[in-house]
């Protein structure tokens, strides 16, 4: 039996950055993929989206601003975009080999907690397992997935079920691309993230500029697209003995670790789901592992939905005071008509406990919020930190000057 350090279970952003951070750090590590490198996330989810995105996007800003049209075919587009991810894959390969990481190809199984059986009759043994197996969709259908690898082509009417990100990134992807968009949204849109209902139906009001027709009912379409949530990827026969939540969620340590002392669970096998998440879960069970622990903490990722407008977060939606502004100050979001808002969250001891904004390029700025969630100091931190101009995230520093001055209308 071959022993290892370390074996990950899953290639996404979860097991492939455990598996990288680990290797890196001394580890002999295998990584154990069943299908392409690089999980849900490279392969048919953030990065294939991120790339048609990016397409309708700028196609969407020119018919916006100058009314000019440009002419879209999405295959063509996805051909495109596809060629990049095959390279990003060959990239991730290369990078597996000189960090001297074993790719072992097959479907893993958990035998006990120190040993993993791949496919019929290999048996791998480790120190510390990282099980990072991913989420499937919930229902039967078609799946965002298969539209953004080429499976299933998109054509004419297209019914789009669901409320969450996938289901407003899809939605406006697809219309900016010419075809006729209806989105059946049970209760409110993005319902289940931590996002406010003023920011949620202006998005709204902009999808349907871009021409996305909200329903309830169930419309006649060419196509119906399911975004109606997703399960974690584990199933109980070849993964016993972990312990898990009623919604199949593998209960872990905010270090990342299961009931079994040498296995740890992150990504989207655990709670919450999505690539920031998967990517600071894995450093946080890999800090454990090298023995400097670092607890995961899900208010301090930042996360970006990429609709008709941009919608960033992060931060918990606590009690304390709500300071809500438009962007029209702000000189870059303005001159380009992006209309974008910003909005934070301080609690009673003046703490930063939540940022978000809404309009365009705000999935960076984001980054530097997440800095300084939690802190005291934010408002010192935004004002005399400096920033390219022009910039989005100048209008950090507008807000903290007016909130150090006593300006804002509260
Ligand atoms: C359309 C779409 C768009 C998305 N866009 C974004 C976005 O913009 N930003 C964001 O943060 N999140 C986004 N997500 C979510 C994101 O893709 C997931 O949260 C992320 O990929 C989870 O990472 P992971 O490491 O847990 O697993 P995955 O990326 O799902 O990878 C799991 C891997 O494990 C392998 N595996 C599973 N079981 C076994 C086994 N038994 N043996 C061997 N291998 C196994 C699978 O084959 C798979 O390759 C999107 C998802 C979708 C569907």
């Amino acid at each position: 039996m071959k022993h290892f350090d370390v074996v990950v279970v899953g290639s996404g952003p979860g097991g492939f950055t455990s598996a990288l951070i680990l290797a890196r750090q001394g580890f002999k590590t295998a990584l154990v993929e069943r299908e392409k490198l690089g999980g849900t996330c490279l392969q048919r989810g953030c990065i294939p989206k991120e790339g048609m995105y990016q397409i309708a996007r700028s196609a969407h800003f020119l018919k916006k601003r100058l009314g000019v049209s440009v002419p879209l075919d999405f295959e063509k587009a996805l051909l495109k975009v596809r060629e990049r991810i095959n390279k990003i894959e060959e990239n991730a390969k290369f990078l597996l080999k000189k960090e001297g990481i074993v790719l072992v190809e097959g479907s893993a199984k958990l035998v006990d907690e120190k040993v993993i059986k791949v496919g019929r009759n290999t048996y791998l043994k480790a120190d510390h397992i990282i099980l990072a197996c991913g989420s499937r969709q919930k229902e039967a259908g078609v799946s965002a997935e298969d539209l953004l690898t080429g499976k299933v082509k998109p054509k004419g009417k297209i019914l789009i079920e669901g409320s969450g990100a996938t289901a407003c990134e899809l939605s406006f992807i697809l219309s900016v691309f010419g075809f006729e968009v209806f989105l059946k949204v049970e209760g409110r849109l993005l319902k289940d993230y931590p996002v406010e209902e003023e920011f949620v139906e202006k998005l709204e009001r902009e999808l349907e500029m871009c021409g996305v027709k909200f329903t309830t009912t169930n419309e006649d379409a060419d196509l119906l697209v399911k975004a109606t949530g997703r399960v974690p990827n584990l199933c109980e026969e070849e993964f016993p003995f972990l312990e898990r939540d009623e919604e199949g969620y593998v209960k872990v340590s905010p270090y990342m670790r299961t009931n079994l002392q040498n296995v740890y669970a992150v990504g989207d096998i655990t709670k919450p789901m999505g690539a920031s998440h998967a990517i600071a879960k894995a450093k946080s069970a890999c800090q454990c592992i090298m023995g400097c622990p670092q607890p995961y903490r899900p208010e301090l990722v930042p996360v970006v939905i990429c609709s008709a407008l941009e919608l960033g977060f992060v931060g918990s939606m606590k009690e304390g005071r709500r300071i809500v502004k438009t962007l029209n100050a702000n000189t870059k979001s303005f001159v380009n008509g992006w209309n974008g808002m910003i909005s934070i969250i301080v609690d009673e001891e003046e703490r930063l406990s939540y940022s978000s904004m809404l309009g365009e390029c705000v999935s960076e700025p984001m980054n530097i919020a997440s800095a300084i969630i939690g802190s005291a100091l934010w408002d010192q931190f935004f004002f005399s930190n400096n920033y390219t101009h022009p910039s989005i995230c100048e209008s950090f520093s507008d807000l903290s000057l007016e909130f150090m001055f006593n300006l804002l209308n509260l």
